[in-house]
């Protein structure tokens, strides 16, 4: 088995699922005491959102790669980079090390692909809704076209995020508030909605709306157990 290695703490609240959904991905695959190798690096929010803030992406993205070089030390086969918004910065991290990256929006393309979902919602952080280096790899490399929110809807999304998700509160009105968001999605052409933010899954379940939801920590640990059982990344620029 390879060794994944995990850049987590983009909130801490995901990162505890990204652990859970590994171990039991490998347990449900290899059986009895088998869990996940993991070599993990866990940075501190505060610093990072206050870069995130201060539109520091440079000096974010050198924290990252440095907590990067950190983990690949640590016999990491490969990297996962536990949140979306981060994958801003990926080409700088990749850049820094010499294990490949397994991208969060490459594991979500996929499972979109073999779905057949051509056209989709993204809900995230303001900066994955409305910067390009998400959006962009989902239609450019995967011929997806994506649909977010209007302006007052992202601005909410965000805000329950930032003020909620990642600091492990998790309020019913702001659960109805996202369920509306992900209609008005629906209605707007989107055959299924990505949980593009890490912390989502933890107010949304799937159960909770007939619109096909696609969870990017779970599609994301899922294709690392897989890498790490077979060997393979599963996006076709491995490296
Ligand atoms: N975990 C979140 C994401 O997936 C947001 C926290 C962050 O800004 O990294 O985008």
């Amino acid at each position: 088995m390879r060794t994944i290695g995990l850049l987590g703490g983009m909130s801490w609240e995901s990162t505890e699922s990204y652990y859970r959904a590994l171990n039991e991905g490998v347990k449900q695959a290899l059986g009895g005491f088998h869990s996940a190798k993991i070599a993990m690096v866990s940075v501190d929010f505060a610093e990072i959102e206050t870069l995130q803030r201060d539109g520091r992406w440079d000096t974010a993205g050198e924290t990252l790669a440095a907590a990067a070089r950190q983990i690949e030390h640590a016999g990491a086969d490969f990297l996962l980079i536990a949140t979306n918004t981060m994958h801003k910065v990926a080409p700088q991290v990749e850049a820094a090390i010499d294990i490949p990256l397994l991208h969060i929006a490459d594991a979500t393309a996929e499972s979109l692909v073999a779905d057949g979902i051509t056209r989709v919602g993204l809900l995230g952080t303001r900066f994955t809704m409305e910067q390009d280096f998400y959006k962009q790899r989902l239609s450019e490399r995967y011929g997806i076209d994506v649909v977010v929110p209007d302006d007052t809807q992202r601005e909410r999304v965000h805000q329950v995020i930032f003020e909620e998700l990642c600091l492990g509160r998790i309020e019913s009105a702001s659960r109805e508030a996202f369920l509306a968001v992900i209609d008005a999605l629906h209605a707007r052409g989107a055959q299924a909605v990505i949980l593009g933010c890490t912390e989502i899954a933890m107010l949304i379940k799937a159960t909770d709306t007939q619109v096909p939801l696609y969870d990017t920590t779970a599609l994301h640990a899922q294709a690392a157990v897989k890498c790490a059982l077979s060997g393979s990344l599963l996006s076709e620029d491995t490296q």
